[in-house]
Order: C-alpha cells, then sequence, then structure tokens
C-alpha cells in the first residue's frame, strides 16, 4: 500500500512544499517538532535507506542542507538544526518512505526528541513553506 507520502508526491494528498525536483522533494511535517520542522523525501518509494541508489542519497543530503541554509536565513532566531533518519520501525520509523528530518532548533529550546506532537494548521505550514522557499531561491 502506498504510503502518506507517496500520496503527497503524488498529488493525492495536502502537503507544504518547499522544493521539489526530479529525485527529492521537501515540504512541511504536518507536526512539527519545532516551528519550520521540514522533511526531505525522496520520490522513488522505498522504505529503507539501503534501496536508494548513493546518487538519491547524495541528493537528498545536499537538499536538506540548502532548507536548513533556507530555514536559518528565514528566521534568525534559528541558530542551530538536528537532522533525524528513523530507518526501520524498530529505529522509530512510523512513515515507510525514506525521509530526512530537518529540525530547527533556537537556543534554549529545551527540545526533546521522542514524544508526541500536536498538528499544526494548514495556513501555518503554508506560510512557512512560502518563506523557506523564497530563501532557497536566494542561494548563491
Ligand atoms: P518517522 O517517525 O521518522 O517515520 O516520522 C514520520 C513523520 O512524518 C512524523 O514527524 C509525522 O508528523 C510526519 N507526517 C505524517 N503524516 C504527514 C503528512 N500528511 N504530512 C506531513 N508530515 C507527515
Amino acid at each position: 500500500m502506498p504510503s502518506i507520502f507517496t500520496e503527497i508526491l503524488s498529488g493525492r494528498a495536502p502537503a507544504s512544499f518547499v522544493y521539489r525536483d526530479a529525485m527529492v522533494a521537501a515540504f512541511l511535517d504536518i507536526a512539527p517538532l519545532s516551528e519550520g520542522h521540514c522533511l526531505v523525501v525522496p520520490i522513488e518509494e522505498s522504505a529503507r535507506l539501503a534501496n536508494l541508489s548513493p546518487d538519491t542519497v547524495k541528493h537528498l543530503a545536499a537538499v536538506a542542507q540548502e532548507v536548513g541554509g533556507a530555514l536559518q536565513r528565514s528566521d534568525p532566531t534559528i541558530t542551530g538544526l538536528n537532522w533525524l533518519m528513523c530507518d526501520g520501525a524498530d529505529a522509530g520509523q512510523e512513515v515507510p518512505h525514506v525521509h530526512l528530518h530537518v529540525i530547527p532548533r533556537r537556543q534554549g529550546d529545551g527540545l526533546r526528541f521522542g514524544g508526541r506532537s500536536r498538528k499544526a494548521a494548514r495556513a501555518e505550514l503554508d506560510a512557512w513553506a512560502e518563506r523557506i522557499a523564497e530563501r532557497l531561491s536566494e542561494r548563491p
């Protein structure tokens, strides 16, 4: 059965997109651990990192790097980033389609991983996506 990310990538489910090319897309996490939390996702449907080609993995990382830069340019309170990938159910993976979390960190935010977070309003996610996409387009 296709995962929710395949539904999003094929346009059958909504998402707040920041970036998309032939290999990789980035959109806002629906239940952000912090404001601006993005997911970078290969277009190819693959549950596990080991099944992706090295070129796709490299591009995924390059796009995550760009998204992280754009996040920091879009909000000066973002002073750090966490990258997180849960690869396999035993590693905490809930959506069986590879994704790299890019999680903004702010000084003293006290963020803890592993808890549940609330779903954000679509308008809020769209506003973040617009802001980040604008800064992405400014990259050197
Ligand atoms: P993981 O535990 O690494 O598999 O995390 C899956 C992530 O996907 C969680 O942070 C969810 O909030 C996020 N997620 C689930 N459904 C959606 C959706 N429809 N749009 C955006 N993010 C989603």
